[in-house]
């Protein structure tokens, strides 16, 4: 069976996972995120792929803007100084002769979930990724809809939700980040004037009416975004992962009573498959046979 690396290339840290075609994952590793990043990456990757020879491929899932047809980095912010301009693909598959993709990761794991997870059997999906910041991956016919030549098709957390809203990362105002992220909700829960973490927010709204508003105006905001996203794609799936899925018990109800007076079509809204492992997944989706 063919076995690729999986890599996922994030803020904190790398992981590195080695991946069969069923998607079973034989070896996996983190290091700390270090700079120059680009020397960092080719140094693990010689040395994993010195000991598992068996490597044929290299899949890369990376934050940022990402040309994925030439496998170069067009824009990263300064949480990976140095990133921008880099071009991944070329210098990695001149080092290790193995052929080299690179997806943006929220991407990677809208395929993960597409392929192995809660996607399996839809044939259009869109995963929403609530974690620090929001990614969004479109999967169309079992492809990943992205590109463009900024490699920015598919930067759902970027559309804009409330014009001249709150200040976002990149520069204008009111994206969709800025309101169902993980962050997002940490923004709201101070605005309300309350002292609790996401974590603690949830199970806390069936017993105080501030912490019952603020999970309310996510789930309403989430839902608009659900049923904006059906209009431009008609999409079978909304598949929802990331840190704040897993408070989903408590707001899943609330989400789906204000969705479906916004709905065009019936639409079904599932909860991920996979954690952080989906980055190393679908990286390595990127080189493993369809
Ligand atoms: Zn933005």
């Amino acid at each position: 069976m063919m076995k690729v690396l999986g890599v996922d290339i994030g803020g904190t840290k790398i992981r590195f996972g080695i991946v069969d075609e069923k998607g079973k994952v034989y070896v996996d590793e983190r290091v700390e995120t270090t700079f120059p990043l680009y020397e960092l990456l080719e140094h693990h990757v010689m040395r994993l792929i010195e000991s598992y020879p068996e490597i044929e491929a290299i899949g890369i899932g990376t934050a940022g803007f990402v040309d994925a047809k030439n496998g170069k980095i067009i824009y990263m912010s300064e949480t990976l100084p140095g990133w921008t301009g880099t071009e991944v693909k070329k210098q990695l598959e001149k080092a290790t002769n193995l052929r080299v993709e690179v997806e943006n990761d929220a991407n990677c794991a809208a395929l993960a979930e597409a392929k192995f997870g809660s996607g399996r059997g839809y044939e259009r999906m869109v995963c929403l990724t609530l974690g620090t910041g929001l990614g969004g991956g479109i999967i169309i016919d079992d492809e990943i809809l992205s590109g463009g030549p900024n490699g920015g098709t598919g930067e759902i957390g970027h559309m804009i939700l409330y014009p001249n809203g709150q200040k976002c990362s990149c520069g204008r105002n009111g994206c969709y980040e800025q309101y169902v992220s993980g962050t997002a909700i940490q923004r709201r829960i101070k605005e309300a004037g309350l002292e609790l973490s996401p974590f603690e927010l949830f199970p806390k709204a069936s017993e105080d009416p501030q912490a019952a508003k603020v999970v309310k105006e996510f789930t309403f905001d989430l839902a608009v975004i659900i049923s904006t996203l059906q209009a431009a794609l008609d999409m079978d799936a909304v598949i929802i992962g990331g840190g704040v899925s897993e408070s989903a018990s408590y707001w899943m109800d609330d989400l789906m009573n204000q969705v479906k007076p916004l709905l065009l079509n019936d639409l079904d809204i599932e909860l991920a498959s996979f954690g952080n492992e989906a980055g190393i997944l679908g990286a390595a989706l990127l080189v493993l046979p369809e």
